[in-house]
């Protein structure tokens, strides 16, 4: 049963962006336009040329913040204000999954590539204030991102996360292979699932996988 697979966990890690919320509500839209914009002004290129980029510090360094630090000796945190700054009304909130977390023993954590107060807009839009007990950005990481193992360490080093007492649900697979050769549960949530080695389950409906764990 999929419950006995996860009778050994006490800490729950969850990802943000088209994680806690369906991708269908692109909310990602809004930060992926302003990504571009902040590439195309900083580096002075077209809007064509700042999405080439910023695929090519995606697949190279994880993110567009790594790529341009790593590549520009970018600021991550005048980046990190102006790309976050978005319309979070298009966000409903989602009684079932507050419901299907808190639900979980132990603790319960998010984790994303995106900055903390961001986060916290996030969680308020879809009325789960005060379920998590700690949330983290890639600024607690360093501002190393997923995938890197390094800014996963570091964040459960940060919590006091055994990753062996430990679960993570994220919509990205490249995200859940550290976890995975850290002896995390991995779970791939997304509409179709990802055949990797180091994706364990797979939800659809996040809401509905978690119900299955109580
Ligand atoms: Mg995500």
């Amino acid at each position: 049963m999929v419950k006995d697979a996860f009778s050994h966990v006490r800490a729950w890690v969850f990802d943000l962006d088209n994680t806690l919320y369906p991708p269908e509500i692109r909310l990602f839209d809004q930060i992926e336009r302003l990504m571009t914009a902040y590439v195309s002004e900083t580096l002075g290129v077209s809007h064509a040329e700042a999405d080439h980029l910023r695929g090519h510090y995606w697949k190279t360094y994880g993110t567009t913040l790594a790529g341009l630090m790593a590549e520009h000796d970018l600021d991550p945190d005048p980046y990190l204000v102006a790309v976050h700054d978005i319309d979070m009304t298009v966000l409903p909130p989602d009684p079932a999954l507050a419901a299907a977390i808190s639900a979980l023993g132990g603790r319960k954590i998010v984790y994303t590539n995106g900055s903390a107060p961001y986060a916290e807009r996030v969680i308020a839009a879809r009325g789960l204030s005060g379920v998590f007990d700690a949330v983290y950005g890639v600024e607690h990481a360093g501002y190393r991102p997923k995938p890197e193992e390094d800014a996963f360490q570091r964040v459960f080093a940060t919590d006091g996360i055994n990753p062996r007492e430990g679960a993570m649900f994220e919509d990205d697979p490249r995200n859940l292979a550290a976890p995975h050769a850290m002896g995390m549960r991995t779970v791939h949530v997304a509409s179709a699932r990802a055949e990797e080695p180091h994706v364990e389950f797979h939800a659809g409906d996040l809401s509905a996988f978690l119900s299955q764990l109580g």
